[in-house]
């Protein structure tokens, strides 16, 4: 599945799982305008959730949200080595014994300074994983934050280097995700409750979009057992039309929820608190 199939999927599933006895009393909970923002972080969650798990490929959605576009990775990569060229050049030349203006040679640092810099925007996304994956690993030695942390730095270190569909899609890692945020979400603050119910949600809905396609999705611990439904192509005719039917269910769910709050008893707090706003 592409992006929009993906995001389309996880918005209906977790629509679904909204308005369904298990989640609702989860998410919509608490004061009326509180299960409002509940409602609409746990929502937002989901879709950024469902294409979450492609930040193991380049050049995904979820990716290219962390870097630049690809010519001016390709433009920061050539200045990168062009810099680095001439520092090193400025830098050596005099090393040998060859005689340099001590303006040319003052230059050195700063050519070499800025290659390094331009290399690094060429590998924006790179840094940027590495990075979060690192805050959290330190996080979880000096200020004992939950396992979960530690779980996703590791998972954060390791996506610059490992294949697209590779342990980042194994319904292990999922598994081991969702034990993680579920325990780390009880007892925490509402609002922390909803994002966490909403990544869970949706990283299986995009483990569920993926078994569509041909490359589908296998284990862990068994790599032989894969599941792939061969149903359709990335972004075609097929695709499009699930993605559309997806938002009618969505729009659906949305819809159930608000009618909830006038036949059930059990006003759902979330809607009844729209409806007071008219
Ligand atoms: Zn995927």
């Amino acid at each position: 599945m592409n992006k929009k199939g993906h995001v389309a999927l996880g918005v209906a599933i977790g629509s679904a799982a909204l308005v369904s006895p298990y989640l609702n009393p989860y998410v919509s909970s608490g004061s009326s305008w509180q299960a409002i923002c509940s409602s609409v972080l746990y929502l937002a969650a989901v879709a950024a959730a469902s294409l979450a798990p492609d930040l193991d490929h380049k050049t995904s959605t979820a990716s290219n949200l962390l870097q630049l576009s690809s010519s001016k990775r390709k433009g920061a990569w050539m200045l990168g080595w062009l810099l680095l060229i001439a520092g090193l050049i400025l830098f050596l030349l005099p090393q040998v014994g060859y005689a340099l203006p001590e303006k040319a040679t003052a230059c050195a640092p700063f050519l070499l300074g800025t290659g390094i810099l331009a290399f690094s925007l060429s590998k924006l996304r790179s840094l940027l994983l590495l990075a979060g994956g690192a805050g959290l690993l330190t996080a979880y030695m000096l200020y004992d934050w939950p396992w979960i942390a530690a779980f996703a730095g590791v998972a954060l270190c390791l996506m610059p280097v490992i294949q697209h569909r590779g342990l980042i899609h194994t319904p292990e890692f999922a598994i081991a995700l969702s034990a993680g945020l579920w325990t780390f979400a009880q007892g925490e603050a509402w609002w922390v409750q909803a994002i966490c119910a909403g990544a869970v949600i949706g990283w299986w809905a995009h483990l569920a979009g993926d078994l569509f396609g041909r490359e589908g999705i296998h284990s862990f611990l068994l790599p032989k057992v894969k599941v792939a439904l061969h149903l359709f192509d990335n972004g075609g005719l097929v695709e499009r039309t699930i993605a559309r039917s997806c938002w009618l269910v969505s729009i659906t769910m949305w819809l159930l929820y608000i009618v909830a709050t006038c036949t059930s008893t059990q006003i759902v707090p979330g809607a009844r608190a729209i409806l007071e706003l008219y």
